[in-house]
This record gives C-alpha cells, structure tokens and sequence, in this order.
C-alpha cells in the first residue's frame, strides 16, 4: 500500500514539478487566463515544502494531504488555490486514519478529490477545466485493477490525455470561458497541472 511517505514524496515531487515547469503553465494560462497558474501553484506548493519538515516523523497519508490541502488553501489564492485545496481536503478525508493505502482506498481518495474540485467549481465534463484532466483519470483508477503502481500509472496516462483533449474546446467556467471561441487551440492550463500531480503520484509510488 502507499503510506505517509510516500504522500510526503509526492507533495515534495509536485512541488519540484511544479517549480521545473512553472514558466510552462503560466504560459498556458497567459493564452486563455490571466497569466499566473504556474505562479500561483509554486507559491503553495513552496510552502507546502516549508510545511512538511515540521509535520511528525510517521504522520499518516491523510495527515500530509490535509496539510497540503491547508496550505494550498492559505497561499494559492485565484480559481485553483480553492479547487485544489478542496480536492486535497476530500481525498485526506477519504484517506481518514488508514496507514496505507490500498488500491481500492486509492481509487476512493482520487473520487472525493476529483468530486470536490465539482462541487467547489460546478465544472462538468468538457467544460475545458481541470475536471477534463481529473474525472478519465478517476475513471481509468477505477478499472486499473489491484495494484497500486498500476492504478496511480492508469491515472496519470488519463489526465494527460484528458488534459490534451481540452486543447480543441471552447470553455465553460473560469477565465477562458470570456475568450468564447479564441481559446480553442489552446491547453487548459488546470488540466495541465492536475496531470503534473497524478504523474507525481505515480513516479514516487
Ligand atoms: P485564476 O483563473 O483565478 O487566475 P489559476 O490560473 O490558478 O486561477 O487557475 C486556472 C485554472 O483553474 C483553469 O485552467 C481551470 O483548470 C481551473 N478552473 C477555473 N474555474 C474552474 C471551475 N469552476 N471548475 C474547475 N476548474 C476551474
Ligand atoms: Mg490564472
Ligand atoms: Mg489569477
């Protein structure tokens, strides 16, 4: 199963993905956005690296995803500080007091994040935001099978195609959705950052 350090080392993965790649996103976003995705999720996901050396040695998966969520919470700010905060909070509370991680837990933390991020945003499929990276990724978990490794790869794979899916769609919800047709063409950028995270997941496991 996956225990608390390894959600440890994909909080600590996200960030250094996040920190190598934020000229990327936030390229991304100045597209169809306001220009500050990568940005924003640096700035949270540095402090959730200053945050994690005080946590306990031991401290649970759960623990460290609430710990992300917090933070995220207090120092992102815009659209996805709250939507990201929000999944982290959903899956630390699917994660509950659990040791490890076993595939079906696994599958049921990715759920609550993902149903999160829909409730906070009231984004659906095909709206062109991080919710076309996140529900094939919950999907493909879900028919992974038994194996950890597998669920988490099954995942990333999805939200990375999910992500590349929503380069031809006009957006729904968040800034894009003011560009109407003009952010057909581009990648969302959440989209691009949820794939960040699931992969993160995955290369740690
Ligand atoms: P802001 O748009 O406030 O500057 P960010 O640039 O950090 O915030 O994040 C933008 C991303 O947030 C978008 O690319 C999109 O994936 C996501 N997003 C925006 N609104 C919603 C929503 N209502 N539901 C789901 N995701 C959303
Ligand atoms: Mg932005
Ligand atoms: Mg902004």
């Amino acid at each position: 199963g996956l225990d608390g350090a390894w959600a440890r080392r994909w909080a600590e993965a996200i960030a250094e993905g996040v920190a190598d790649r934020k000229a990327e996103l936030t390229a991304l976003d100045r597209a169809i956005g306001d220009g500050d995705h990568g940005e924003n999720l640096d700035r949270g996901f540095q402090a959730v690296l200053g945050k994690l050396e005080s946590l306990e040695e031991g401290a649970t998966p759960g623990a460290v995803l609430k710990l992300v969520a917090t933070t995220l919470i207090s120092t992102v700010g815009g659209a996805s500080g709250p939507l990201y905060g929000t999944a982290f909070l959903k899956a630390s509370v699917a994660a509950g007091e659990r040791e490890s991680l076993d595939a079906a837990a696994l599958v049921e933390v990715l759920t609550a994040a993902r149903d999160g991020i829909v409730a906070r945003g009231k984004a659906e499929l095909g709206d062109k935001t991080m919710v076309d990276a996140w529900t094939p990724a919950v999907d493909a978990a879900a028919a992974a099978g038994d194996d950890v490794e597998a669920v988490l790869d099954a995942a990333a794979s999805a939200a990375e195609a999910g992500a590349a899916a929503t380069e031809p769609l006009i957006a729904h919800k968040g800034r894009a959705s003011y560009l109407g047709e003009r952010a057909q063409g581009h990648r969302d950028p959440g989209s691009e950052s949820t794939a960040l995270m699931l992969r993160a997941a995955a290369a740690v496991a």
